[in-house]
């Protein structure tokens, strides 16, 4: 962990970008719908318990996470606050979850009982399917779900805290997915208000929803990827006036002149037509750098957009320098918030054929991480 001198290749996580980006979900979502900040997957990618202390600071009512580990963690740190979470597999230790007082999501009937049995007065929220397909109740078992949920909340067993669902094209604003999805939310609210169950929290929107679609927000919003300052729907979204919070930067490692006609990186996928000058970036697929980007993505050396060339490797990629031979250990910003003029998460994204959340989630490896406090607006 201790180093000398500046990284060879590291992740910077700036947190006051994180604050800034949790404050104006705010101000977009406005002041009567709570705000869940999701810091699963290591908060994708930028480190949870720092991104979680940041959305703490930034006022940020629950934290949202996948795993029952990730919520642990949270504890573990020093949350104390509402944490909310996700994806349980039978058999979870729902004891130790109960004991530190996190919310828990059932889908089922089993998960009910099975973490009813796990402590006293457990908090629980029922998540639904409303047409994604994934975790939730069928909408053909929601009768029965309620129903049991009801039942228990009546003998005091457990306290129905939520009901949620989660939208299967929300950054596709004109999806008729996102109608259908919230016609059966209500539909389902509704139901189970009928059989008595009337939980405080509803909730439907992650990031792009919230952003873009009002009627969505209910009683609190599930913000990931916006919190990071990424957009959450390219093409769709302005004036959000997000930061994004992760760079990746390296030192190059060297800088050479190759002539027309060599081949650069495995396999010689491509070929300089002309002379130029080459870099090496010490970082890689182990990164997370995706080998998608080879011949694809750029990053910025000095003051100047750099294309990669060829391949890349595990622990290294080429960049094409056109003639230029900055000196070894000069910085490279991969991507980072475009404030400066860098390429951003998104460039990577578009470039690879994938989303902003993969970029920043998946890099990493033998990348450091860093924490700042810069920004800015
Ligand atoms: C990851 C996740 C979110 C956050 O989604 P973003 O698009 O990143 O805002 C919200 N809800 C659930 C259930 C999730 O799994």
């Amino acid at each position: 962990m201790t180093s000398t001198g500046p990284a060879r290749a590291e992740i910077v996580v700036d947190l006051a970008a994180i604050r800034h980006n949790v404050r104006r979900l705010r101000e977009i979502v406005g002041p009567d719908v709570a705000m869940m900040t999701v810091v699963k997957a290591d908060g994708y990618g930028h480190g949870m318990v720092p991104v979680a202390r940041a959305a703490r600071e930034a006022g940020a009512d629950w934290l949202g996470v996948a795993t029952l580990d990730e919520a642990l963690a949270l504890r573990a740190a020093g949350d104390d606050g509402r944490v909310l979470c996700w994806l349980a597999v039978p058999g979870e230790d729902y004891d130790v979850a109960v004991a530190a007082d996190i919310d828990l999501t059932a889908y089922t009937i089993e998960e009910l009982d099975e973490i009813v049995e796990a402590g006293p007065r457990p908090r629980v929220q029922l998540k639904l399917d409303t047409g994604l397909a994934r975790g939730g109740a069928s909408r053909a078992d929601w009768l029965q779900l309620f129903s049991r949920a009801a039942e228990l909340e009546r003998q005091g067993a457990l306290d129905i805290t939520g009901i949620w669902s989660h939208l299967a094209a929300s950054d596709e604003p004109a999806h008729p997915a996102n109608d259908a999805q919230e016609q059966a939310f209500l539909e389902a609210v509704d139901l189970a208000a009928t059989l008595g169950v009337q939980p405080g929290l509803r909730h439907l929107a992650n990031s792009a929803a919230a952003v873009l679609r009002p009627s969505a927000r209910f009683d609190l919003v599930r913000c990931g990827i916006a919190s990071y300052g990424l957009d959450p729907a390219p093409g769709f979204t302005h004036d959000l006036d997000l930061v994004p919070a992760m760079s990746v930067r390296a030192r190059l490692v060297m800088s050479k002149p190759i002539a027309a006609g060599d081949g650069v990186s495995y396999g010689h996928t491509w070929v300089a037509e002309r002379d130029t000058s080459v870099g090496i970036i010490p970082a890689g697929y182990a990164e997370g750098i995706p080998r998608a980007a080879g011949n694809a993505a750029s990053v910025r050396v000095g003051d100047t957009w750099r294309p990669i060339r060829g391949r890349v490797c595990m622990d290294q990629f080429v960049v094409d320098l056109d003639g230029e031979l900055p000196p070894a250990g000069t910085e490279v910003v991969l991507f980072g918030s475009g404030l400066h003029g860098e390429p951003t998460a998104q460039d990577w994204a578009v470039a690879v054929d994938t989303i902003n959340y993969e970029i920043v989630t998946r890099v990493g490896g033998r990348l450091t991480r860093r924490y700042v406090d810069e920004t800015t607006s």
